[in-house]
């Protein structure tokens, strides 16, 4: 029975170091970060005919590569003011509703429907989003101050959107969900999930092809195309 045990926790070791190991590319200075990519890496998109879901992960990360590219528009001074709001809690934000197949408007299903139905699994335990009542005045006013921002980048379904925040910590009491490190989490929105698996490859040097040269994202071990190991740069 002992054996059986110790082997288990060899084999356990094996696969940690080999998941570990592949994932040894270089960490990208926050300025060198490509955007675009974060973006894609820290939203979820779900369709179905009319329905249409988005689950943002906003890690203060998101706000750090902001300021490091734009530091006179997005001063480091805002990030830490942000990041001192913040403590260890998380910001998600939903949006979901109907887009109508004629008129194109979109119908939300409302900031009530959104905080009933948001959760995060994280470490085997799920978390809600924590109660209105319980905020800070300067982090309910920060919703209010996102919004706008949204509301341009997507129209009508930006306007419908709604920030939540999460409070998942780690022994310490520090917030556990960091995009550098290697737990992944769930996030969901009734029947929608969608795990963010970290790290989070936009943070990171892509891997590459030792065949052609093309590169992958961070977390592809292997070239999709000719099978072989890719290296890490
Ligand atoms: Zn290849």
């Amino acid at each position: 029975m002992f054996k059986t045990l110790s082997m288990k926790n060899t084999l356990y070791l094996l696969v940690l170091m080999i998941s570990f190991s592949s994932f040894a590319q270089q960490k990208l200075a926050l300025k060198d970060v490509d955007q675009n990519k974060l973006l894609k890496d820290i939203v979820y998109t779900h369709t179905n005919n009319e329905d249409i879901t988005l689950i943002y992960w906003f890690p203060i990360t998101y706000w750090e590569v902001l300021s490091a590219k734009e530091p006179k528009t997005f001063t480091p001074e805002v990030v830490s003011q942000l990041k001192q709001m913040l403590g260890n809690k998380s910001i998600f934000i939903a949006i979901s509703g109907k887009v109508s197949n004629t008129t194109h408007s979109f119908q939300t299903k409302g900031e009530t429907y959104l905080r009933n139905n948001i959760s995060v699994s994280f470490g085997g335990k799920s978390y809600k989003p924590i109660a209105e009542s319980q905020l800070s005045s300067e982090l309910t006013m920060l919703s209010d101050y996102i919004k706008p921002m949204f509301a341009q980048m997507l129209g009508d379904m930006g306007a419908g959107m709604s920030l939540f925040y999460f409070e998942i910590t780690d022994n310490s009491g520090e917030n556990a969900l960091n995009p550098y490190n290697s737990t992944d989490f769930t996030a969901g929105l009734a029947s929608v999930k969608n795990t963010f698996h970290l790290p989070l490859p936009s943070l990171f040097t892509d891997s590459k092809c030792a065949n052609d040269g093309e590169l992958f994202p961070a977390n592809y071990e292997f070239c999709p195309y000719h099978g072989s190991k890719l290296i890490t740069q």
